[in-house]
């Protein structure tokens, strides 16, 4: 008998149709889901490609989609992605994240499945609007400030990063990479690519960084949760990988 685990993506995958796929079941992983990827090695796999066909096994369904292969999930949302590896940890090791509350200090337990069963009525915005702080050598539309647009990444964003040699080697590389798929106006630049996003000013770069990270880390890093006493916390949690 396999353990089976009912989940709510954060955001969900959204299909051809514009339907909405968000509730799932996930399966606890066996020794054989290990075997059988280390046997399939030979597609060259980076950690984020295994990570994904072994999800992509364990997800056994995702809203009404006629199946989940690697296909479907690569078009997950980056928050979507982190979330599911929480999962994966929660369901196969059984640890809760624990916090405790500020107002009368109980002890409470986060239960991964239902975290985002019920989400806040404002929808989760997949996309943010910025100016950036200094802006020299870029062209600005109007006035002097140079605005833009970045979207949420997606898992085949960093899949295809992970094959960069240089992206893997230097973390300013991968984040060079990462911004120029997700953003997707800069003042009045008409294509961003890795030559503009690479001449930013150090200020400017790191101001993207910080907005890229908040923007596809933020849903599932800040989480509100009730406590017995009726105080709503917001609590934060470490992400899959981090110390
Ligand atoms: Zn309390």
């Amino acid at each position: 008998m396999k353990e089976e685990t009912e989940f709510y993506l954060p955001i969900g995958l959204t299909d051809s149709k514009g339907t909405l796929h968000r509730k799932g079941v996930m399966r606890a992983v066996t020794a054989e889901d290990e075997l059988e990827l280390q046997e399939s090695d030979g597609v060259q796999f980076n950690d984020r490609q295994r990570d994904l066909e072994l999800l992509a096994r364990l997800i056994i369904s995702l809203g009404s989609l006629p199946q989940v292969g690697p296909d479907s999930l690569m078009e997950l949302y980056e928050a979507d992605f982190l979330y599911l590896q929480m999962l994966f940890n929660s369901v196969n090791s059984g640890a809760k994240p624990r916090f405790r509350c500020p107002s009368c200090g109980a002890q409470n337990d986060l239960d991964v499945p239902t975290l985002f069963k019920t989400k806040d009525t404002e929808e989760t915005k997949t996309e943010c609007g910025f100016s950036l702080p200094q802006g020299s050598g870029l062209k600005p539309e109007i006035g002097t400030k140079v605005k833009g647009k970045m979207q949420m990444s997606r898992c085949k964003d960093y899949i295809t990063l992970y094959r960069d040699e240089r992206a893997r080697r230097s973390a300013s590389w991968y984040y060079v990479g990462l911004l120029t798929r997700s953003v997707k106006k800069l003042g009045a630049e008409k294509a961003i690519n890795t030559g503009v996003i690479s001449k930013l000013t150090p200020r400017d770069f790191s101001f993207l960084v910080d907005l890229f990270n908040e923007l596809n880390n933020g849903v599932v890093r800040s989480i509100k949760s009730p406590c017995s006493c009726g105080s709503d916390i917001r609590v934060e949690l470490s992400l899959p990988g981090e110390a």
